[in-house]
C-alpha cells in the first residue's frame, strides 16, 4: 500500500468528500509522520502510538474533521495538539497560514523534524506550551482545531475565533468524546455534535488535570 491507495479507500468510504481535501491528503504522505517501528501500518486506517502516551488519530478521523471545517484558501488556522505534525501539514495545504500549540517537547521536536518533508512546511509556526486556551497572540482565526479531548468548549477559544469562523472540538472525558462543530455568527454561536469520538485528553489549565 502506498499513500494513494490510503486516499482511494478514504474517498470510497466517503471519509474525503471535497476535491480540495482529497489534493490535501495526496500531498502529505502520512508515513513521514509515523514512528519508524509503526510505519508498516502508515497506511491503514488507525490511530498509532507516537510516544508519551500519544496516538496520531486514524486518517478517517483527521478527514472527518478537515471536512467539518471547510477551510478556505487564506484562512488563518490554530491547532491544539500537534502529535506528530501530520495534520498540521494537511491544515497547511488547505489554508494560508497554521499555529499548531503542542504541550510535549519531544513531540515538539519530532513534529518539527517529520515536517521536514513537508513541502508546506513554511506556512506553519510550531509552538510548545499549554494550548488549552488557545493562543492570543495571533488571533482571531478563521479556524480552530482541537485534536485532544476537553472537559467543555473554553470561551477563550470562541473569543479567538473570527466572525464567521469555526471550531471544531471533542468535548467529554478522557477517553471518550462528542465531536462539536462550533459556528461563531455576530453574537450567536450555533453548536452541533456530529457524533461520538475517542482522543487523548487535553492536559491543561483549561483541559483535564491528569494524563
Ligand atoms: N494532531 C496530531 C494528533 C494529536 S494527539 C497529529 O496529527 O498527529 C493529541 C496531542 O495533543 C498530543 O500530542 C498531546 O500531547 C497534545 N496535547 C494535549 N493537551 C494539550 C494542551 N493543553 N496543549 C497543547 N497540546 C496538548
Amino acid at each position: 500500500m502506498n499513500n494513494e491507495d490510503l486516499v482511494a479507500e478514504l474517498l470510497r468510504w466517503n471519509y474525503v468528500k471535497s476535491e480540495r481535501v482529497k489534493e490535501a491528503f495526496l500531498a502529505v504522505d502520512r508515513k513521514n509522520f509515523i514512528p519508524e517501528k509503526y510505519r508498516d501500518k502508515a497506511y491503514y486506517d488507525d490511530p498509532l502510538p507516537i510516544g508519551y502516551n500519544q496516538t496520531i488519530s486514524a486518517p478517517s478521523m483527521v478527514a472527518t474533521m478537515l471536512e467539518l471545517l471547510e477551510i478556505e484558501e487564506k484562512d488563518k488556522i490554530l491547532e491544539i495538539g500537534t502529535g506528530s505534525g501530520y495534520n498540521a501539514c494537511l491544515l497547511a495545504a488547505l489554508g494560508e497560514r497554521v499555529i499548531t500549540i503542542e504541550r510535549i517537547p519531544q513531540l515538539r521536536d519530532f513534529a518539527k523534524k517529520n515536517m521536514e518533508k513537508c513541502e508546506y512546511r513554511e506556512k506553519v509556526l510550531v509552538l510548545l506550551g499549554d494550548g488549552s486556551e488557545g493562543y492570543e497572540a495571533e488571533a482571531p482565526y478563521d479556524k480552530i482545531i482541537v485534536t485532544c479531548g476537553a472537559p467543555d468548549i473554553p470561551d477563550s477559544l470562541i473569543k479567538q475565533l473570527k466572525d464567521g469562523g469555526r471550531l471544531v472540538i471533542p468535548v467529554g472525558g478522557t477517553f471518550f468524546q462528542e465531536l462539536y462543530v462550533v459556528e461563531k455568527e455576530g453574537e450567536k454561536i450555533k453548536k452541533r455534535v456530529w457524533g461520538d469520538v475517542a482522543f487523548v485528553p487535553m492536559i491543561g489549565k483549561h483541559g483535564h488535570r491528569w494524563a
